[in-house]
């Protein structure tokens, strides 16, 4: 290494970016955030020019490159935004031309998910596990997949959706063409869902139930939200092992909202794997937790920077 690395990192979502500085052991040193503008990409370049300036103060640090993570499909090898849904007018845009020519650093960027695999293996819970697979569940499902230390990417750099795979083709409609993908049936608003249609009228609950609150009345044994939670284990249990069965990998690093209250899932996962998977060695993968918390995404966009231009370490 040559001089301390302070990243300035960015992390875009449908409803709000994070900018923050990072240092060179992945610790956030300040950090802001404000909502996303989904059709107007120069007011989104301004906001995050102005966020990334202002942190660098607050760390008194001066910016050496710049990390974005973000949603959606992105061309990590152009630096362009893809056909992101929640995003229509930053399409075709490209924030790593854009920020470089303001910063006069260079500047990476991987899809969000990409960027927390990373930020787990470099940083987290997956330092050290060269075959690792980091899944996020909350909204929705994401992830990374990273072998023999690199990023898996697929044709044109493409990342893929472990989100989406089929886990009940019977079951619910997707955005993205299937019926019951590991998404629509395994992320929060699933266990919402699941009490919409299962709880009795009657039960005291359901008004505004969200994923959080039926997880803290799983933890008091209420016997409707024990039930939507053995559904929910039962169906992050059949991804999981799908995963295991294509992969063998050494650890899956859980992550995300639904995962905070993993130790109700977790006994049920790994039985429904062992219920499968007989031909690959499953008990060696390790389900982890993640461990960077609620920053792994602006940890993670600081990585991308790190593994792209960085001394691997
Ligand atoms: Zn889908």
């Amino acid at each position: 290494m040559t001089g301390l690395c302070m990243i300035g990192a960015v992390d875009i979502g449908g409803t709000k970016i994070a900018a923050g500085i990072v240092d060179d052991s992945g610790k956030v040193l300040s950090r802001m955030q404000a909502p996303t503008d989904p059709d107007r990409y120069d007011h989104g370049i301004d906001l995050i020019t102005r966020m990334l300036r202002e942190t660098a103060q607050q760390a008194g640090v001066e910016i050496t490159g710049i990390g974005i993570g973000s949603t959606g499909p992105v061309d990590p090898i152009h630096g362009e935004f893809g056909d992101v849904d929640f995003l229509p007018g930053w399409r075709g845009k490209s924030p790593v031309k854009d920020l470089a020519e303001i910063f006069k650093v260079r500047v990476a960027l991987e899809n969000d998910g990409d960027a927390a695999a990373l930020a787990e293996a470099g940083w987290g819970a997956g330092r050290n596990r060269s075959r690792l697979i980091y899944v996020t569940v909350g909204t929705g499902i994401g992830g990374g997949i990273i072998i023999d230390g690199q990023l898996y990417r697929g044709v044109d750099g493409a990342h893929p959706e472990v989100g989406h795979q089929v886990i009940d083709p019977t079951g619910p409609q997707c955005s993205c063409g299937f019926r019951g993908c590991w998404e629509s049936l395994a992320a929060g608003p699933a266990m919402v869902a699941w009490i919409d249609r299962h709880a009795p009228p009657v039960y005291l609950h359901r008004p505004g139930i969200t994923a959080k609150r039926i997880c803290e009345l799983a933890l008091d044994d209420d016997a409707i939200a024990l039930q939507a939670v053995e559904h929910e284990a039962y169906y992050l249990g059949l991804g999981l092992a799908n995963l295991i069965n294509l992969f063998t990998p050494d650890a899956i690093v859980l992550s995300g909202s639904v995962m905070k209250s993993a130790p109700l899932f977790l006994d049920r996962i790994k039985e429904v794997i062992r219920g499968g998977c007989r031909f690959v060695p499953a008990e060696k993968t390790q389900l982890t937790l993640a461990s960077l918390g609620d920053d792994t995404n602006l940890i993670g966009a600081a990585r991308v920077w790190h593994y792209r231009f960085g001394q691997q370490d």
